[in-house]
């Protein structure tokens, strides 16, 4: 499948088009048609009913959903997974809607929810378009195609709100990938991976901020240490410094925090050796820098099993815009992993070198 650049799909939104938005396949690996709210028409709806036949759907911002108070439909169970639907809404007689289920009605109650001019008392409820709450954050917080939608009209200069609707085959079942680049050359309408607008918003957007520094010694010897907070969520990047850091090639480990084997000799895993021979690596060439992760979510119930598998783009993309705000240009690396990590190679960071670490074989 050929995925539509970032730049290219903001165009497109931008000019008031169409886009097929696909998720993991580790999510829902469901394809959705999408479009700004402020560029939806009656033959847009149409389209998206007719041709996509999912539930069509207004994402929203909590901001913009409190503002015309409507509120979250009451789930059995809270649960960030499932869609964030609200009561649903018409706009009210005097934009027009007199039933409210027609293309053209929708339309009208969908253009109204976009427009800043409108308050609570211009809807009415229940009605027959479908709000749904996007989280604040966008993707970089839910990978959904909610979050998606809201991210893509912001991006494109539009007020945050998108309608979406899911695709589904003609069969009825949920189109899958195969079927979606099927209906992207029928439709001629691109597909987007909500995973590549994860990391357009890491590589574009600057989300982390240093809170303190100071020195750390150590028994490797002297780092400065800088605590770096971000926006997104509540992890911690601790950056230990040795040397002068600038663009030249410069010794990197990026260490997502294993409690287990880092602290209480787990032999789970090797991190705790890894970090070990990070920082003498570093301490040895008396350059380089490591950051390491804690995340908040991993000192929960499971505080001992390792979590460096859990770790995804947001937490490495993060970690390379700290080594781009410590003046670091040209990675070497410091990891046993061959995957590569492809968020790190983002934010003007360009990794030059694998650095394998030395580490004690596991007892078994
Ligand atoms: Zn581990």
């Amino acid at each position: 499948v050929t995925f539509i650049q970032i730049d290219q799909a903001i165009e497109r939104i931008r000019a008031k088009q169409f886009l097929i938005v696909v998720d993991d396949e580790d999510r829902e690996n469901e394809g959705d048609l999408v479009i700004a709210t402020e560029a939806i028409t009656p033959e847009a709806v149409h389209f998206m009913i007719k041709q996509a036949g999912g539930i069509m759907c207004a994402a929203m911002t909590k901001q913009r959903l409190a503002e015309l108070d409507l509120p979250l439909l009451e789930a059995q169970k809270p649960d960030l997974d499932r869609c964030q639907f609200t009561i649903t809404v018409d706009a009210a007689d005097r934009f027009g809607v007199v039933t409210g289920e027609s293309a053209h009605e929708r339309a009208i109650t969908l253009k109204a929810l976009a427009n800043p001019e409108t308050g609570a008392s211009d809807f009415l409820r229940p009605g027959h378009v479908f709000p749904v709450q996007a989280q604040d954050g966008g993707v970089l917080k839910r990978t959904g195609h909610t979050e998606a939608c809201v991210d893509l009209a912001h991006l494109s200069g539009f007020s945050p709100a998108g309608v979406l609707c899911p695709i589904l085959r003609d069969d009825g079942q949920m189109a899958r990938l195969p079927d979606l680049e099927k209906l992207s050359a029928k439709w001629d309408i691109p597909i987007m991976s909500i995973a590549d607008l994860v990391t357009y918003r890491l590589e574009h957007e600057g989300l982390v901020h240093s809170v303190k520094t100071s020195t750390y010694p150590s028994k490797f010897g002297d780092f400065e240490l800088t605590e770096y907070r971000n926006d997104i969520n509540d992890s911690v990047y601790m950056a230990f410094a040795m040397g002068n850091l600038d663009d030249s090639p410069t010794l990197v480990r990026v260490h997502a925090g294993c409690m287990g084997s880092d602290l209480l000799f787990s032999r789970n895993c090797d991190c705790g050796s890894e970090l070990e021979a990070a920082f003498q690596a570093i301490a040895e060439a008396r350059h380089g820098a490591l950051i390491y992760i804690v995340r908040p979510e991993d000192t929960g119930s499971n505080i001992l099993a390792c979590t460096s598998e859990h770790s995804d783009r947001r937490d490495y993309g993060l970690g390379a815009q700290v080594l781009h705000d410590l003046g670091l240009n040209q990675i070497r690396l410091l990891t046993n992993r061959t995957a590569q990590r492809a968020a790190l190679s983002g934010y003007g960071l360009e990794i030059v070198e694998k650095v394998s670490l030395p580490i004690p074989k596991r007892a078994g």
